[in-house]
């Protein structure tokens, strides 16, 4: 992958919801449900198999999110949809756009919780970042989402949502060409740690990889994991996408304090797992993540001990500068650090470019649009706040 892996969008959770947000329709979205479940509720509603196949491509290869552009479905189906479902989407909350293309989405879901989605673009194709938990439930230490408790998980309808919104937004809908895409690409390294939301990720995978919808290739899919080795197997058997680890040290004991996951799954089960994770070959290789901390783990022999770690597994390595956050305990390495690390991993046969940030004038700090967003809104309570006590103090 090229500067794709940088799409990480980790921030923290907004409990944003307010009565005044949250979307009371009762109806079934039909997003985010299977082909099975989608037979089984036209079933119920008398209707046939078939209509399972259209109703598919009117939803995931046109992008419609009205029942009356479903030309080929009769007025009858059509009425009976409209009564039952929906087709809903993440609602748009906030949007950046950086002066590198980079382009950031605070997306609201039913509940009023929100997440981020970034759109990374790349020379002739794109990468979108989509978020898989609001929170996270581990804590890791250079982390932001990492400071934040697990809000909650999101279902498929939100983790695909993310990428039709995306698609909304970029006008790329119907399903056009492999080629002529500008939004190739899903990397599942947006907040939360997707192993821990295991089905509702995978079913939402399988959405954006059915042919007969968005179509994406299953190697244009890679999904990032801190480490949750008895999933990682699980992903290989169900859904052998592209893995990306989060590794970020080379010993158990550096690990251990950065990662606490790392207790549970240390190194030579995580290591034994991408040995084993299907399909990595030379030219599918497993993409080790690997945050620079000064000081920290960014020596030569940490670069020698990670190059002897790796041995055997085709893999390459993507060297992250830290995003310092407010708070961080941690510093980024210095600039010829970092470039004297790759040079010791390339010495040792292993690619390791730095990966550029990206978007950096609106991912500077990560959760940043999240955080700005809670604070226009704290601004407006409080303005309405101060309105009403000088009413209350005028009528007094
Ligand atoms: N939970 C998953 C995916 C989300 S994080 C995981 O941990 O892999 C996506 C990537 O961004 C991970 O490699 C993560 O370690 C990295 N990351 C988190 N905080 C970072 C920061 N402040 N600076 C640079 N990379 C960071
Ligand atoms: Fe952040 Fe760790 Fe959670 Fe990934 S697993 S989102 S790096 S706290």
């Amino acid at each position: 992958m090229s500067a794709m892996s940088t799409a990480s969008c980790q921030s923290s959770p907004a409990s944003s919801s307010s009565a005044s947000t949250l979307d009371a329709d009762p109806r079934e979205n039909l997003i985010g449900l299977s082909r099975d479940e989608l037979a089984e509720r036209f079933a119920a509603l008398g209707e046939k198999p078939f209509r399972v196949k259209q109703v598919w491509s009117w939803l995931y290869c046109h992008g419609v999110t009205d029942f009356a552009a479903m030309t080929n479905v009769s007025k009858d189906m059509r009425a009976k949809l409209e009564d039952n479902f929906r087709i809903a989407r993440p609602t748009l909350s906030r949007e950046q756009i950086s002066t590198d293309g980079t382009r950031k989405w605070l997306l609201r879901f039913k509940d009023g919780n929100e997440a981020e989605t970034v759109y990374i673009p790349d020379d002739d194709r794109g990468a979108v970042c989509v978020s898989t938990q609001v929170g996270c439930t581990l804590t890791c230490r250079f982390c932001h989402t990492g400071t934040q408790m697990l809000v909650r998980n999101l279902t498929a309808a939100e983790i695909a949502g993310q990428f039709m919104v995306a698609r909304d937004s970029y006008g790329e809908w119907p399903t056009p060409n492999e080629t002529g895409r500008l939004l190739s690409n899903v990397v599942v390294m947006g907040m939360g740690e997707p192993l821990f939301n295991y089905d509702e990720t995978v079913k939402a995978l399988g959405i954006l990889i059915d042919p007969d919808g968005i179509s994406l290739s299953r190697r244009r899919v890679t999904l990032s994991t801190s480490g949750v080795v008895p999933r990682m197997y699980d992903l290989g058997r169900d859904l052998p996408v592209n893995l990306a680890v989060s590794l970020h040290a080379a010993t158990d004991d550096i690990r251990d304090q950065i990662m606490p996951i790392n207790k549970k799954y240390p190194l030579k089960e995580l290591m034994k797992a991408c040995r084993e994770y299907p399909g990595a070959s030379n030219a599918r290789r497993i993409t080790f993540e690997y945050v620079m901390l000064k000081g920290i783990n960014d020596s030569d022999a940490d670069a020698r001990a990670l190059a002897k770690l790796a041995k055997g597994i085709p893999c390459k390595f993507n060297l992250l500068p830290f995003n310092k956050w407010p708070g961080a305990p941690f510093e980024c390495s210095d600039w010829d650090r970092i470039e004297r690390f790759a040079d010791v991993l390339a010495s040792l046969g292993f690619s390791a470019p730095i990966r550029i940030p990206r978007g950096r004038d609106i991912l500077a700090a990560c959760g940043q649009l999240k955080s700005e967003s809670l604070r226009d809104r704290l601004k407006e309570v409080q303005a309405r706040k101060a309105e009403a006590e000088v009413g209350d103090a005028a009528q007094g």
